[in-house]
């Protein structure tokens, strides 16, 4: 049972560690879009080397699904993604979690000069050669999305981001004795 138990990892770590992420890979625009392919992604921000160095190194991960197709003769993919960029504010230096949430659809354009031909709704993404991966394609609407400046919002205001967690805390604990009401009442006291 023991020995079992110590092989496996060990064979997993074997097997994965050479491997490329799946997302970084080059695609031909041209096979996935007439194809149509899918491809599923979840992603690190710390992976996109863009996207970190905007958010300061901390970090996040967003996942989704790309779907590759074609209108009126261009090359398209639809990028839906969810999670989480962990980023800097810059008023008060400390992190602050912002939600991601996109829809997108890109028209992929082997010539900076067809961006004239790109019909209205579409994204003109240049990918030059003809290949893009998952990744690229993801940093690009990450990098269009994500505030430039991020700040505090009203919900978690500069300097009570440490607070707010604690009190987080503070109300999980309670909810598991199931009195998340005592919980609500103890946060408006102490405002
Ligand atoms: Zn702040």
């Amino acid at each position: 049972m023991r020995t079992r138990g110590f092989d496996l990892p060990e064979s997993d770590t074997y097997y994965t560690r050479p491997m490329p992420p799946p997302w970084s890979k080059p695609l031909e625009i041209e096979r996935v879009s007439r194809g149509e392919a899918a491809f599923e992604f979840d992603i690190a921000l710390a992976h996109l080397a863009r996207v970190a160095a905007r958010a300061d190194q901390l970090g996040g991960s967003v996942s989704g699904v790309v779907r590759f197709g074609r209108r009126d003769g261009t090359a398209t993919a639809e990028v839906v993604m969810h999670g989480t960029a962990l980023m800097r504010c810059q008023r008060c230096m400390q992190p602050v979690s912002l939600p991601v949430s996109s829809s997108v659809r890109m028209a992929l354009l082997q010539d900076a000069g067809d961006t004239a031909a790109v019909p209205e709704p579409l994204e003109p993404v240049l990918a030059a050669g003809g290949f893009v991966s998952v990744g690229e394609l993801v940093e690009e609407e990450l990098l269009l999305s994500l505030p430039i400046v991020p700040l505090h919002g009203a919900q978690t205001p500069c300097g009570l981001a440490a607070y707010a967690g604690a009190a987080e805390d503070e109300t999980r604990a309670e909810a598991v004795t199931q009195r998340p009401f005592a919980a609500l009442g103890k946060l408006l006291s102490q405002k």
